[in-house]
């Protein structure tokens, strides 16, 4: 048991982790062939409690603690396809979040069914033109009486084309080059609003049964009551918000890559060359002493910091440490582990595979690990 956790947790974790062998993991082949998890998985999970972990009683969620979410995250990311915790940490916590900021109306319209999962969340940041550059976005907003209307195009949106509610970023006003974060606002869009286009399914290395779209806005209607906060000062917000993206993504990458490793383990003691197991050659025995450090220290910095966020604490500087440090450590740790499979671990049947290509897309999605590197750099005053 992690030193921030309490019995109640450990309790909850056995019952996420039964739900995972018992209905996640029977079926994420045939998901990750078919590119999508089903509707009815969401609605298992809603009927559960699992997608309103933190969200208040009223709406229908648990009104719990971010240690809830971080023990629900790991036992996910134990499912074998990170495509899964990736679909759905962003419903839970990249996107439908920002509701927290907005109306008490929007939260009683939207809430209950995102909890429930008759409704999928994504977040629309990332542009053609660049993902990294938050405030350098193109896709912008000018009112029209009762109405927003938004122009331009999304890329790279998880969850974007099997999503219902589309959280989307967009600048009212011109760019200022003096105050580049001016005018940033954030817009809940439903799917069959007018001007919305959904875009092509993107064709990706990894994370197969989590989709990822392009989307674009054609003078698309947005009431204004949907915007999120105040107008032009969601910059703020969405920093913010990725705080917790961050931190999700490094549980995730701690988890995904505890699993690969006791698979590794047990490879290792199995697998026999030179009338001796792997796991009895000193050099095996080295690579998996150090794997089992590193993910530990990974591990402890990730429950450091969720401790902290938990607190209201965690520092930006803190969570681009973590991220930066486990997202790194899952890319070392699937390169070590798939040599250890030799042969078997590059074929597709093994699921060492997958945990390597999936592993790929973890230092660059939810910021890179160069703009991690910049936060911690600039919070250094260098
Ligand atoms: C599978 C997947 C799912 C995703 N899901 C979503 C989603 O749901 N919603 C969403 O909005 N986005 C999503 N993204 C987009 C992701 O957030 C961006 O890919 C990421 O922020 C980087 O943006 P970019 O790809 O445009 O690269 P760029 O910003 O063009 O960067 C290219 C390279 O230059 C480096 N670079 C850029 N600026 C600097 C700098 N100042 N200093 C040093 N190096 C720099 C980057 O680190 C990178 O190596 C997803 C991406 C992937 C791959």
């Amino acid at each position: 048991m992690g030193w921030i956790f309490r019995e109640e947790h450990e309790i909850f974790r056995k019952s996420v982790r039964q739900f995972v062998e018992n209905e996640v993991i029977p079926h994420t082949e045939e998901w990750e062939e078919k590119g999508e998890i089903p509707r009815s998985i969401w609605k298992r999970m809603g009927e559960i409690g699992f997608l309103g972990i933190e969200y208040p009683e009223e709406y229908g969620g648990a009104g719990a603690d971010f240690i809830y979410t971080l023990v629900f995250m790991e036992e996910i990311s134990r499912c074998g396809a990170m495509g899964f915790p990736i679909s759905v940490s962003t419903h839970t916590d990249m996107a439908s979040p920002y509701l927290n900021l907005g109306t008490e109306e929007r939260r009683k319209k939207y809430l209950p069914q995102i909890i429930k999962g008759e409704k999928i969340c994504a977040i629309a940041v990332s542009e053609p033109s660049g993902g990294s550059d938050v405030a350098g976005i193109h896709t912008y907003a000018v009112r029209d009486e009762d109405f927003y209307k938004l122009n331009g195009s999304k890329i790279f949106i998880t969850n974007g084309v099997n999503a219902d509610i589309y959280f989307v970023v967009a600048r009212v006003g011109e760019l200022n080059e003096e105050d580049r974060h001016k005018g940033i606002s954030i817009f809940i869009v439903d799917k069959e609003t007018s001007g919305l286009k959904i875009g092509r399914k993107l064709d990706k290395m990894g994370w197969l049964c989590s989709d990822t779209a392009e989307l674009f806005f054609e003078g698309c209607r947005v009431p204004c009551k949907n915007l999120i906060g105040k107008e032009g000062e969601g910059f703020p917000v969405i920093m913010r918000n990725f705080q917790r993206e961050r931190l999700v993504i490094s549980i995730i990458s701690v988890s995904a890559s505890q699993k690969a490793l006791e698979d590794a383990i047990n490879y290792a003691r199995e697998r026999v060359a030179f009338e001796r197991p792997l796991s009895k050659f000193q050099v095996i025995r080295h690579r998996i002493a150090e794997m089992v450090t590193q993910i530990e220290a990974a591990r402890q910095l990730t429950y450091y910091v969720s401790w902290l966020f938990s607190q209201g604490k965690a520092t930006d500087m803190k969570v681009s440490m973590t991220k930066l440090y486990t997202t790194e450590i899952a890319n070392r740790i699937a390169y070590e582990v798939l040599q250890i499979y030799g042969g078997y671990g590059y074929m597709r049947e093994f699921p060492v595979e997958r945990f390597y290509r999936d592993a790929r897309a973890l230092t660059i999605g939810a910021g890179t690990s160069e703009i991690m590197k910049e936060i911690i750099a600039k919070r250094l005053e260098l």
